[in-house]
């Protein structure tokens, strides 16, 4: 080939915001073409899904297993279990989540009907994280089909196995004319967002939260950003000991390694309390995840060697090293770090004010268990805030005074796996909520409607406003 005949082809090739472009285009013409409305269709997406999980658990779990080393256990208890959970619950809900809700008539409208219907939001854009790849990113575009939008899913490059199987798997049992997966990582999300979308649904950390809003404002397009934090744990003395230990270690190391976002980020207990619970959770940890946790099959492994460096330089720092009461081992070639617990670290050091995500969990002390308000109070709005006590008061006033995305007492992380429950942020930890029917009320607009027929005429409200029909 000529080099006029080379030049001309790669002036021709398809630049990626031109493959957005396409994309949205066609997107656009599903949507208006109706496609996305019908409820058969909705719910025949998501018994697609359903039917995706079922055929695919093993493809599922070996993806996540690639990219994470995640016990299978934990890939089906936290993804593929609740990822087909959710599907079922919005399959039952779609018909009555779908009617037109009646609401009162107000008397200054009388006489007339009301109600409100949930219509589609058009083209929406849901851009998911990399710690629990598949259900952060099959999990929103649950309620975006139960809506009734179309799609485009771009799930995280740093899991490429899952990215690369979403990829592969969704057109294979969606609709692809509507629900679309595009890979790729920092250039093609940015020409994704140079798009005009309906709604954009971003996971991941407040830094590029900001980005996504900042590309979101230039449409005036709405965004549900579901971010992170710090998440405290707040342990009283009056528990049940080990049972406490036992959760928090599930809760922490049993949820990809402590790379969750609702993970616990650091434990506030009392300095009387804090020798009981550090042997507690001594005790269970050898027992999870035996006297080599490096080697334990049950324990994911840090992601990539850039979160790896990040999280052994926290522990590195020297006013740290030497705050650590159980584990440390790491083990840079296989990307494996151990269950490590601290006791009192210095509240400077970056361990105690950067989200963690990792399997480290400083403990600090305090003289009195109520001091915990004005030490969660004065950081940034976690995602969620966990209590264990058995002391009604306590719990009371743990519910009303702190402000966090979610709150769970007595249990780690279990929220979540109630669809009754909003999950999402406030504040530094998002905004926007999911799960359930929050699901479909993220992806839907609200439609307000007043219905009136002729009679019921007030003739004060029709001009010329006089004298007479001002007494009235
Ligand atoms: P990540 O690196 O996978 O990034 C998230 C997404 O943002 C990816 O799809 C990535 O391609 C995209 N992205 C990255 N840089 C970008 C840029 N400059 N412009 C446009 N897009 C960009 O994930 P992460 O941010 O490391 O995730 C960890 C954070 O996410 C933590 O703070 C955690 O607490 C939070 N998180 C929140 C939830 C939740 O449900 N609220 C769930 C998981 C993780």
């Amino acid at each position: 080939p000529s080099v006029a005949s080379c030049l001309l082809r790669e002036l021709h090739r398809p630049r990626p915001l031109a493959m957005a472009e396409e994309v949205v285009r066609e997107l656009r013409a599903s949507f208006a073409a109706e496609r996305t409305r019908p409820a058969e269709w909705r719910a025949a997406q998501l018994r697609a899904l359903v039917k995706m999980v079922d055929e695919k658990e093993a493809d599922i779990s070996a993806a996540l297993h690639e990219d994470l080393a995640k016990p299978h256990m934990e890939s089906y208890l936290h993804e593929i279990s609740l990822v087909k959970a959710s599907c079922q619950f919005a399959i039952k809900g779609l018909n009555s989540w779908m009617k037109p809700e009646k609401i009162p008539a107000a008397i200054t409208t009388f006489p007339s009907s009301a109600q409100i219907v949930a219509e589609p939001l058009g083209v929406v854009l849901i851009i998911s994280a990399w710690n629990y790849p598949f259900i952060l990113s099959i999990d929103p575009v649950i309620g975006a089909i139960a809506a009734g939008n179309a799609v485009v899913l771009k799930p995280s490059e740093i899991a490429p196995a899952t990215s690369k199987m979403l990829a592969k798997l969704l057109p294979e049992y969606v609709d692809s004319s509507c629900i679309k997966v595009v890979e790729g990582g920092v250039p093609e999300t940015t020409d994704l967002l140079e798009q005009r979308w309906d709604k954009i649904f971003y996971t991941g950390n407040g830094t590029v939260g900001r980005i996504v809003m900042a590309a979101a404002a230039k449409h005036l397009t709405p965004v549900a950003l579901e971010l992170g934090g710090k998440c405290p744990v707040v342990v009283d003395s009056n528990v049940d000991l080990h049972v406490t230990a036992k959760r928090i270690a599930v809760g922490k190391w049993g949820c990809n390694n402590g790379q969750a976002c609702i993970a616990p980020d650091y434990i506030i207990t009392t300095k009387s309390f804090a020798p009981q619970l550090v042997d507690s959770l001594k005790r269970v940890l050898t027992r999870f995840y035996g006297e080599d946790p490096l080697q334990s099959a049950d324990l994911s492994r840090i992601v990539n060697s850039k979160h790896f460096q990040r999280l052994t330089d926290l522990i590195e720092e020297k006013k740290v090293a030497d705050k650590i009461v159980y584990g440390g081992q790491t083990d840079e070639k296989r990307l494996k770090i151990a269950p490590t617990v601290l006791l009192d670290v210095p509240r400077d050091t970056a361990l105690m004010t950067a989200e963690i995500f990792g399997p480290l969990l400083p403990i600090v002390t305090v003289e009195k268990i109520e001091e915990c308000f004005d030490l969660i109070n004065s950081k940034t709005k976690p995602l969620a805030a966990y209590l264990f006590t058995k002391n009604k008061k306590l719990q009371e006033d743990f519910v009303a005074n702190i402000s966090t995305g979610g709150m769970l007492i007595n249990d780690i992380a279990l929220h979540l796996a109630n669809p009754y429950i909003p999950f999402g942020g406030v504040g530094e930890s998002g905004m926007g909520s999911y799960h359930g029917k929050f699901g479909f009320d993220c992806f839907s607009h609200k439609k307000g409607v007043l219905i009136r027929g002729f009679g019921g005429e007030a003739t004060a409200r029709y001009p010329p406003y006089t004298v007479e029909k001002q007494k009235i």
